[in-house]
């Protein structure tokens, strides 16, 4: 079973890799769309995570996602952790690696402001509740999960580990579905990741769960995901993947992705909102 997921964000957020689509007619939103046509297309489930900025300042070009059958919309914060002024400049001038988002959610306060802010435009906009989150850049702290449950967040998809095929339940009662297949983004050359830019990424690792720090190719990316996608298959797990619409675009305009596609179409796909019913089996196989 496969969990085909992607993050899409605002172009007022201004990533580092939204400046290297040549075609200044598109936008990530624009891509997002293709990319859900295109799962569409070989009749695969997908969970999107979008940020509520994307919603508020982008609605008239997401519309074809939230309308479209085979897409469930998830969280992904509100505002994208901006970086402050501040923070960008002392990157220029340090050499530092410069990464789009800031690696904290500030108080307490502020977190639980974002979230509401998230659910409260996703409601306006596509007329319900949303059940599923993935926090942005992966930056989630003590707070997190307590502040998404109390909020009505049931599924969550944060967590990098190539040795978890099933989903679990948390302690704040989120269901986690592992990223267990190697994330796109920080593991294939593309866009602003250059092998000089890897090097200096590696000695500043900042997701140290995640099993690994290399980099590959795309085409290399896509064989990695094949294996590892088969072995869950073959455990009878549950394997999610995240592929972001912008790198899959940017690095090779979907060829891999489609290639990935034609792979997942052979196997049953679900969306995160459906994680929870894998955990209530395994309990019952369990309890057995
Ligand atoms: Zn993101
Ligand atoms: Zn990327």
């Amino acid at each position: 079973m496969i969990c085909l997921t992607g993050d899409v964000h605002h172009d007022s957020l201004k990533i580092n890799e939204q400046l290297f689509v040549k075609n200044r007619n598109l936008s990530e939103v624009k891509i997002s769309v293709d990319y859900a046509r295109l799962c569409e297309r070989y009749k695969i489930k997908s969970t999107l995570y979008v940020t509520g900025a994307t919603l508020a300042e982008q609605w008239e070009e997401f519309k074809p996602i939230a309308g479209a059958a085979l897409v469930e919309i998830g969280g992904h914060t509100y505002a994208g952790l901006p970086r402050s002024l501040a923070s960008k400049i002392w990157a220029a001038v340090s050499g530092n690696i410069s990464i789009s988002h800031s690696q904290s959610h500030g108080s307490y306060a502020s977190q639980r402001r974002d979230v509401d802010k998230m659910l409260a435009i996703a409601e306006k906009r596509l007329g319900r509740n949303l059940v599923s989150w993935r926090s942005h850049g992966l930056v989630h702290d003590q707070h997190t999960y307590r502040i998404l449950a109390e909020a009505g967040i049931k599924y969550i998809s944060d967590d990098l580990s190539w040795h978890k095929p099933f989903p679990e339940l948390l302690p704040e009662g989120l269901i986690s579905h592992p990223m267990n297949i190697i994330m796109d983004h920080d593991h294939i050359y593309h866009a602003h990741r250059t092998p000089e830019y890897v090097a200096r990424q590696k000695r500043n690792w900042t997701f140290h769960d995640d099993p690994t720090k290399e980099s590959y190719s795309i085409e290399e990316w896509g064989e990695i995901v094949t294996k590892q996608v088969v072995a869950i298959e073959q455990k009878g797990g549950l394997a999610t993947v995240l592929m972001h619409p912008l790198c899959m675009y940017v690095a090779d305009e979907f060829k891999t992705m489609e290639k990935l596609l034609k792979l997942f179409s052979q196997y049953k796909t679900i969306w995160a909102c459906e994680t929870g019913a894998l955990v209530a089996k395994r309990k019952e196989a369990n309890n057995e």
